[in-house]
């Protein structure tokens, strides 16, 4: 897939001692589980949820969305990397919904950003519709999470618009790879919205509680 941007991010993660940067799960195997995809469905699929999964497994109960993450602070820098309004509108209502949790506090960044949020084109011959790379301090951890050293999360605007995505259902999208730029993992249920193949669904209690039990 994207081979070069993930050069590119080895290379600039191999200066920093202490870093570690992983694939997406879906790409090999061998690697940690340190940036995920969501897979878009159709409408139909998403009522039927006979959508094919792409990223990591869910696991636990649909009430705690899980976490392998976190930052070391619960006030959390962001940048949105976009030449687009309708972009930069979708990335800022993402951020409005996880600050309305209460439990983290997503603060423009004014120097470097701890979280970049982007759109662009997908060259992935799947349906994903968005995608979030991490890394994280290997000598670090709070709570039993790994501690986060930067992510950055994209919505996939070709895909979105090839599966005829509202604006409001490609906000669900931000909110779901901003929920992984958090340290966040897939849910079981379709009731949140790191349910793998979400659509409909926004932040909801399952995900406030996952973030709840990280960030605690
Ligand atoms: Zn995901």
């Amino acid at each position: 897939m994207n081979n070069r941007f993930m050069g590119s991010m080895l290379a600039v993660v191999a200066v920093a001692a202490g870093l570690i940067f992983a694939a997406p799960s879906h790409a090999d195997a061998k690697v940690v589980t340190d940036a995920d995809a969501t897979s878009a469905i159709t409408k139909t699929q998403a009522l039927r949820g006979t959508a094919e999964a792409d990223g990591g497994a869910a696991t636990g109960s649909a009430n705690l969305t899980p976490a392998t993450k976190r930052w070391q602070s619960t006030t959390i820098t962001y940048k949105i990397d976009s030449g687009s309004s309708y972009y930069k509108s979708v990335w800022q209502s993402a951020v409005k919904s996880w600050n309305k949790s209460g439990v983290v506090q997503l603060v423009p960044a004014s120097g470097k950003a701890d979280i970049t949020l982007a759109d662009k084109n997908s060259t992935m011959k799947n349906a994903t519709v968005g995608i979030t790379y991490s890394s994280y301090y290997n000598d670090k951890s709070m709570n039993n999470l790994k501690v986060m050293a930067n992510a950055k999360s994209y919505v996939f605007k070709n895909v979105a618009n090839r599966y005829h995505y509202s604006k409001t259902e490609k906000t669900n999208v931000a909110e779901h790879e901003l929920g992984h730029a958090l340290g966040l993992e897939h849910n079981v249920g379709k009731g949140s919205v790191m349910y793998y193949a979400t659509r409909d669904q926004s932040v909801s209690k399952p995900d406030v509680n996952g973030l709840e039990a990280s960030y605690r």
